[in-house]
């Protein structure tokens, strides 16, 4: 970002006007704003962005009460960022069997969570009957838990292990109860970033295939993008690029959640990261350049409370989930903690009306009056991993804790 910008500077100016007034900007303009437009002024876009696509409620931002449910750590993939693997014949390996995950969710319910990420490993053994089997036994115990849960990548190596095609995946476990798919294992889609970090995971170009194929059969998703592994400028938003052409065709991206790479437990390890100001220069070109996707999350997860703050500045208009439970990115070193009363706070001292939301968005409770904000001490984030002293990826890991 240090760059001298051969674009002048009216150039630039006359890029951000267009994008911030709601025009489409192509990847080459999205390329050079990133790299070279001013920090502060291409929040400001951004925030202009999203305060004319929120008019009304542009004084709003979202986080939802949700757990991520690990269901196994083995996994055939062996990506080289992933701390939370072991190879399918290790000691290390653990699975949580469906008693385990039907506790896990009557406690999510209990703590007034709405969402379930159901995680894990590409299992050996795992095809889509497993997936079957366990969704319609938390719809029918919890039917008013929606599963958002799993990706283009759990597709493929299910229906791989099945012996079907994607679309018959898709279409049985979306009968057995999920809801929408999470934007699990985009990573970075351009070939050769995604080939350096995770050689072994479906190309970017199939990934995409068969989310759109999903959002064809009328299962959304989210999207998201993992920052910092060693990828360039221009990769970043060739990521961009390939969800926009996607999301032009079928409108099933309903948000897009850039996140950074943590360097810890994993064979990358620390070679590369992305700072926090590349971080919120990449919200802002989201927001600026994804004119076809309504949502931005912003994520403090991996970068921290007032990083999450400040990207409702950069164009985010959602903090994402309290993660009752994490067990994946804090193994890699994520030790970002939080409480539903934190995060309320955190909105309102970022100068917006904190609101509940569901998964598809709408506002459940706006807390728009301070004296009748939820008190629950128990609604906490839970990281329980090898990365943080004390914790543990062990399955009887308990949720309620102080944070
Ligand atoms: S990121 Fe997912 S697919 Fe890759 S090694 Fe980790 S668990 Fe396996």
């Amino acid at each position: 970002m240090t760059e001298t910008a051969d674009l002048t500077s009216v150039n630039l100016a006359a890029v951000l006007d267009r994008a911030a007034a709601g025009g489409r900007i192509t990847p080459e303009e999205a390329l050079d704003l990133y790299r070279y437009a001013p920090l502060h002024a291409l929040g400001s876009a951004a925030d202009a962005v999203r305060r004319k696509r929120y008019a009304g409620t542009e004084h709003i931002a979202t986080y939802i009460i949700e757990r991520n449910i690990n269901y196994t750590n083995a996994c055939v993939t062996a990506c080289k960022f992933c701390a939370f693997y072991a190879a399918p014949k290790s000691d290390k390996v653990w699975t949580r069997d469906l008693e385990d995950i039907l506790r896990r969710c009557e406690e999510t319910v209990a703590l007034g969570g709405t969402q379930i990420m159901f995680q894990g490993g590409h299992h050996p053994d795992y095809g889509v009957e497993y997936y079957e089997k366990h969704f319609s036994a938390i719809k029918q115990a919890y039917p008013q838990l929606v599963i958002h849960s799993l990706g283009a990548s759990e597709i493929e190596h299910m229906s791989r292990i099945s012996g079907v095609t994607a679309e018959e995946a898709i279409r049985r476990i979306h009968a057995a109860g999920l809801d929408s798919f999470a934007g699990a294992g985009a990573e970075l889609l351009p070939e050769r970033p995604r080939k350096a970090i995770a050689p072994l995971k479906e190309s970017g170009e199939r990934w995409l295939e068969i989310m759109e194929l999903a959002h064809n059969l009328g299962v959304e998703s989210t999207s998201t993008m993992l920052m910092g592994t060693g990828e360039t400028n221009a990769e970043r938003i060739e990521h961009l690029r390939m969800i926009r052409d996607v999301q032009d065709r079928t409108g099933g991206f309903r948000a897009f959640i850039p996140y950074t790479y943590q360097p810890e437990n994993n064979h990358l390890k620390g070679q590369t990261q992305a700072t926090l100001f590349e971080y919120l220069r990449m919200i802002a070109i989201a927001r600026l350049f994804l004119d076809n996707v309504a949502h931005i999350q912003g994520s403090w997860l991996t970068t921290g409370k007032e990083v999450g703050q400040l990207s409702l500045h950069y164009g985010a208009d959602d903090l994402g989930s309290i993660m009752l439970e994490e067990n994946v990115v804090s193994s890699a070193g994520a030790k970002h903690r939080s409480n539903r009363m934190e995060i309320i706070d955190l909105i309102r001292k970022a100068g917006r009306v904190p609101a509940q939301r569901a998964t598809t968005y709408e506002h459940l409770l706006v807390h728009d009056d301070p004296a009748n904000d939820p008190v629950d001490d128990k609604v906490v984030s839970h990281l329980s991993s090898t990365a943080i002293e004390g914790g543990t990826a062990h399955p009887e890991l308990k949720i309620v804790q102080a944070s």
